[in-house]
C-alpha cells in the first residue's frame, strides 16, 4: 500500500508552491523557523487549534506528541487540569485519569479514549454488532452454497 503524505489528506490548509514543490503553508513556515527541512516524522501543530496559515505552530517530533497535544487542549477547553484529567470521546466531559483503563496502544497518554463507564456501554453495544455480523456473514455463505 502507498503511503499517502499527510498534507494530501489534510485540504483545509492554505498551500504554496516552492521551488515547483506544493506544500502546506504551515509545514513550509515551520521549516523556515527550523532552518532546515522538517525531521521525518515531525507533525507541525496548530497551537490556536484553527487552520489560519498565520496560526502559532508547534513542530512535534512525533504523532503520538502532537495526539498528546490535543489530548490535552481538549481537558483544557472542558476547563480540567490535563495533568491530572482526560477528555472521554465518548460522554463528551473531562473525567479524572482514574476513571479510564489503562491501554498500552495509547502511545501518548497509555488510557482508553473513552471513560470506564461508557468503555462498558460500548463493549457490550460491540458485542452485539460483532454477534449479527456473524449471523449475516452465516446467511451469506449458506446463499453462496445454494
Ligand atoms: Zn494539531
Ligand atoms: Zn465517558
Amino acid at each position: 500500500m502507498r503511503r499517502v503524505p499527510v498534507e494530501s489528506r489534510v485540504a483545509t490548509y492554505g498551500r504554496q508552491t516552492v521551488a515547483g514543490r506544493t506544500r502546506t503553508v504551515h509545514r513550509i513556515r515551520a521549516e523556515r523557523a527550523l532552518g532546515k527541512a522538517l525531521p521525518e516524522k515531525a507533525i507541525v501543530h496548530h497551537a490556536d487549534g484553527s487552520t489560519r496559515d498565520d496560526a502559532p505552530l508547534v513542530i512535534c517530533q512525533d504523532d503520538a506528541y502532537h495526539k498528546l497535544l490535543h489530548v490535552r487542549m481538549r481537558v483544557v477547553r472542558a476547563g480540567a487540569d490535563p495533568n491530572t484529567h482526560r477528555f472521554c470521546a465518548s460522554c463528551n466531559s473531562a473525567k479524572p485519569f482514574s476513571d479510564f483503563n489503562k491501554c498500552s496502544a495509547d502511545k501518548s497518554t497509555g488510557l482508553f479514549a473513552i471513560c470506564r463507564s461508557c468503555h462498558r456501554i460500548t463493549c457490550r453495544s460491540y458485542a452485539r454488532n460483532f454477534t449479527s455480523a456473524i449471523k449475516a456473514s452465516r446467511n451469506i455463505e449458506r446463499i453462496e452454497k445454494q
